[in-house]
């Protein structure tokens, strides 16, 4: 088996949605060298070789994998994390099984929408940033035109987790 286990090492409450988790596991052995392969595979991948990392969804839940460990958004509870876990290995380990007929992608594929951005953004248009809108500040931090800490309302508690879930993605794209 190429990725033996996935251990959990941090779980918390959302904080602006007590009804959802976020949580950290290490793998036990370096998975770098299967994201290309996933890149290949997934269409809606997120694939930054840097770091390396590559974020993928799972309906509403935020994966992003690292070489050595795995960091999840707005999973549903303990339960769900251990199925994320279960999910995630065996994806990981088919993907190795059946690399010889996936074609690597080695650049990164898409990038979030500025929708997608705006989505976790306050959508309180109160300007603080310089932008008459939050989808014009959205529109502006994917081309690097805008920096997230002019957001001043997303670092307020009630928007904790939407501003880690935009740094991942902004983390993805180079920016951070
Ligand atoms: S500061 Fe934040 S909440 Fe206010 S308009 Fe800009 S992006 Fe929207």
């Amino acid at each position: 088996m190429y990725l033996e286990d996935i251990f959990i090492t941090y779980m918390q409450s959302c904080i602006a949605d007590d009804n959802k988790i976020r949580f950290k596991a290490d793998f036990t052995n370096d998975i770098a060298k299967i994201f290309p392969y996933l890149n290949g595979k997934l269409k809606d991948a997120i694939y930054n070789k840097k770091i390396p990392a590559i974020t993928i969804r799972k309906e509403f839940r935020i994966i992003t994998l690292y070489n050595s460990h795995m960091a999840v958004q707005k999973a549903l509870d303990e339960t769900d994390a251990h199925e994320i876990i279960d999910y995630i290995k065996d994806l990981i380990n088919k993907t190795y099984n059946e690399k010889e007929e996936i074609e690597p992608l080695y650049e990164m594929r898409s990038k979030p929408t500025a929708i997608e951005i705006y989505n976790y953004l306050p959508k309180i248009n109160c300007k603080k940033c310089g932008e008459a809108t939050c989808l014009a500040f959205a529109t502006k931090l994917l081309i690097g035109q805008q920096d997230i800490k002019k957001c001043e309302p997303l670092y307020s508690d009630k928007y904790k987790d939407n501003l880690n879930v935009i740094e991942k993605h902004l983390e993805m794209m180079g920016f951070k």
